[in-house]
């Protein structure tokens, strides 16, 4: 089907007006604009980066790799006969989401390298109103698919910013630094760091994990599909949807033990737990990584090998919390001093306070960042702000103020 495509290339300064803008072109800005395509539609993906995959274009750090099956975690209408494994690494499903973006044709109605500033809803015109660095856009229709895992979230630790060595965010990884040999820290121990912890600690001469929470982490199902199930997936009619059902109930399932009686996480439990007995003989380190809250409560993570890179000896796990970074080292709450040629920050990111969101402005002129900060997570008939507000001036997050030099 043919479609009218909106100019994205006029030189006049007037804004370009199109029925739908989408923010984002990561898993969910990609399935509306394939939704939005099907019902024959105008829109225009408006996207900072110079790719799709949001996520899985930004995450390339070694080791990246999905936690939910790749059978689950792809499009209902876009399975991929071709997945190498039960759970594939970045670059896999990067070319996945790549290919199913040709397949639709999103990025002909994609404007890469452009960075919504502010979308605001003009109650004149009944529409958004849309600042980028790619000029204004004028919509009916404005799709957030900003992310919740996009924007790296900065440690405030004193004196990082004057640290001499490498230093980057696992989002951000810079393949130019070659780690091979040196002393490497790794500060957090949430989803990503666990994947590079492995990845990278065979050829480094040493790492420091810093650890302020002790995850659960449960044994992680990966491994090669075969040739049969492979064929299977591509010729058999059903089969792929059929593993694909079976994946979902599985994990839906969880929601009973989560959500309403905790008793049903017994079983994960005892499992993670037998992990750490198999997997660390050392009392005091199985001391260190036993969590002590209950699990659900935060995100269970999976893996078979974190633990044991954690028993290498060239790898030490610090539990006594990072006081401050110097220009050649990190220095714990108990004083001691380690001298790293390398920091890798992996310590998550903005979830619920994007600094997108500071700049999308409603009818009232509140921020979904006033509005959020004020509510919770809801825009949709949020309730009134206290009086006290100012409309104008967004109280919302910024980036972590002066952006330092490691943050892109
Ligand atoms: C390392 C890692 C592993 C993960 N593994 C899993 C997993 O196994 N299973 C799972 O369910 N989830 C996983 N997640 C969560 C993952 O983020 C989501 O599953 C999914 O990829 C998010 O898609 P999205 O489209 O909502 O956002 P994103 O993929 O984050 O895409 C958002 C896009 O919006 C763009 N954008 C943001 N702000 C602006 C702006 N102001 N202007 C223009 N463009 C903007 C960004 O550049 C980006 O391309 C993982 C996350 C990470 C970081």
């Amino acid at each position: 089907m043919s479609l009218p495509v909106t100019d994205t290339t006029a030189a006049d300064t007037s804004p370009r007006l199109v029925d739908t803008l989408i923010i984002g072109s990561g898993f969910a800005g990609l399935g509306a604009a394939i939704k939005l395509t099907r019902a024959g539609k105008d829109f225009l993906v408006l996207e900072r980066g110079n790719d799709v995959g949001g996520t899985w274009r930004d995450n390339t750090y070694p080791g990246a790799a999905c936690d939910v099956p790749s059978n689950l975690y792809s499009y209902s209408f876009a399975l991929n006969p071709g997945w190498t494994r039960s759970f594939s690494p970045q670059p896999e499903i990067q070319a996945y989401i790549s290919s199913v973006a040709d397949k639709y044709d999103v990025r002909r109605r994609t404007v890469f390298g452009c960075d919504v500033h502010s979308a605001t809803w003009n109650t004149t015109t009944f529409r958004w109103d849309v600042q980028t660095t790619k000029g204004a856009f004028s919509a009916k229709i404005l799709v957030s698919a900003v992310g919740a895992l996009c924007e790296p979230s900065l440690p405030d630790i004193k004196g990082i910013d004057g640290f001499e060595g490498e230093i980057f965010h696992s989002s951000r990884w810079n393949h130019d630094a070659d780690l091979t040999g040196k002393r490497v820290a790794v500060i957090g121990t949430g989803a990503s760091a666990i994947q590079i912890v492995p990845a990278i600690a065979g050829k480094v001469s040493h790492l420091d994990v810093y650890q302020r929470t002790a995850p659960w982490i449960l044994p992680r199902a990966d491994r090669e599909y075969t040739k049969a199930e492979r064929f299977a997936f591509r010729y058999v009619p059903g089969f792929q949807r059929l593993s694909r059902a079976v994946q979902y109930l599985t994990r839906e399932t969880q929601v009973i033990g989560l959500a309403k009686a905790p008793i049903f996480m017994k079983p994960l439990e005892l499992a993670a737990r037998a992990q750490i007995r198999r997997q660390i003989a050392d009392p005091v380190l199985r001391r260190k990584v036993t969590p002590t809250f209950k699990i659900g409560c935060k995100r269970m993570l999976i893996s078979n090998a974190y633990y044991p890179a954690l028993t290498r000896p060239n790898v030490d796990l610090v539990t006594s919390g990072i006081s401050e970074v110097t220009s050649d080292g990190v220095v714990t709450k108990d004083g001691t001093t380690r001298k790293v040629d390398a920091i890798v920050v992996a310590t998550g990111f903005h979830v619920t306070d994007s600094p997108t969101f500071a700049g999308i402005f409603g009818k009232d002129g509140r921020s979904l960042a006033e509005v959020f900060d004020h509510s919770g997570m809801q825009g949709y008939k949020a309730p009134p702000l206290p009086d006290s507000r100012t409309c104008s001036s967004s109280s919302g997050p910024t980036p972590d103020s002066a952006t330092p030099r490691w943050s892109t």
